[in-house]
């Protein structure tokens, strides 16, 4: 592992926090640093994985206080960098105009926002590829946004079925104009989180200033 990933991973252990939250484009905070998004069908382990990769137990739970769950959710990392929660609106009980609204904010953010460098996609890697995700694929595309795709929950399987899984979600990428990549992960036991944090710190610009230090 190059020394100037060690160096910048120990930027991010330092606790990220909870800065805002936005409804709707107008409140969103101005577009500074770079961000990376996340988002994930409601149960796939988003809120885990966002945990996971701050080290913090309950960092992501800001993001299920209720009132808050309809809401991106923004939070800082020491650098000034950001973590942005999506919300999983599919399985929310609200009326359609309201789902439709939110939809409409998040295609917009996904696709205007200009600090925006990638996009994590997390689905269980038991049920993948659901139409909540080809939808996030399909606003992706619409501005080449680059995705990476973690199939959570990998220790829910035996190797050999995740291998297939990997390999089958891989292939479906193959033909997008995004640049889709693919691991598997898990946010309980931290498998895949080096990987994880190679695409997170290629994005957020951290190799770029690591290499000028
Ligand atoms: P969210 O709704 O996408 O934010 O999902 P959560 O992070 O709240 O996780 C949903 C459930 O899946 C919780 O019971 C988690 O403990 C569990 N979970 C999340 N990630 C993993 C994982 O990698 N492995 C296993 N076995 N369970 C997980």
């Amino acid at each position: 592992m190059p020394a100037m990933l060690s160096k910048c991973r120990t930027i991010y252990h330092i606790p990220a926090k909870f800065i805002q939250s936005a409804t709707k484009s107008s409140t969103l905070p101005p577009a500074r640093a770079f961000e990376v998004a996340f988002a994930g069908r409601s149960n796939a382990g988003k809120s885990s994985t966002i945990n996971r990769v701050c080290s913090q137990k309950n960092l992501a739970r800001t993001s299920k206080t209720p009132g808050r769950t309809q809401l991106i959710n923004f939070f800082a990392l020491p650098d000034g960098c950001s973590l942005v929660d999506l919300p999983g609106y599919g399985y929310a009980k609200v009326p359609e105009k309201v789902k439709l609204q939110w939809q409409a904010f998040i295609k917009d953010y996904l696709t205007k926002r200009s600090t925006l460098r990638g996009l994590i996609l997390v689905m269980d890697v038991r049920h993948p590829l659901t139409d909540f995700d080809r939808g996030f694929l399909y606003w992706a595309e619409q501005r080449k946004l680059p995705v990476h795709v973690l199939l959570n929950k990998a220790d829910k399987l035996k190797r050999g079925q995740a291998a297939s899984t990997f390999l089958q979600v891989r292939k479906a990428m193959q033909h997008s104009a995004s640049d889709v990549t693919v691991q598997l992960f898990s946010a309980q036991s931290g498998q895949g989180l080096d990987k994880l944090w190679e695409h997170l710190e290629g994005w957020l610009g951290c190799n770029d200033e690591a290499d000028e230090q």
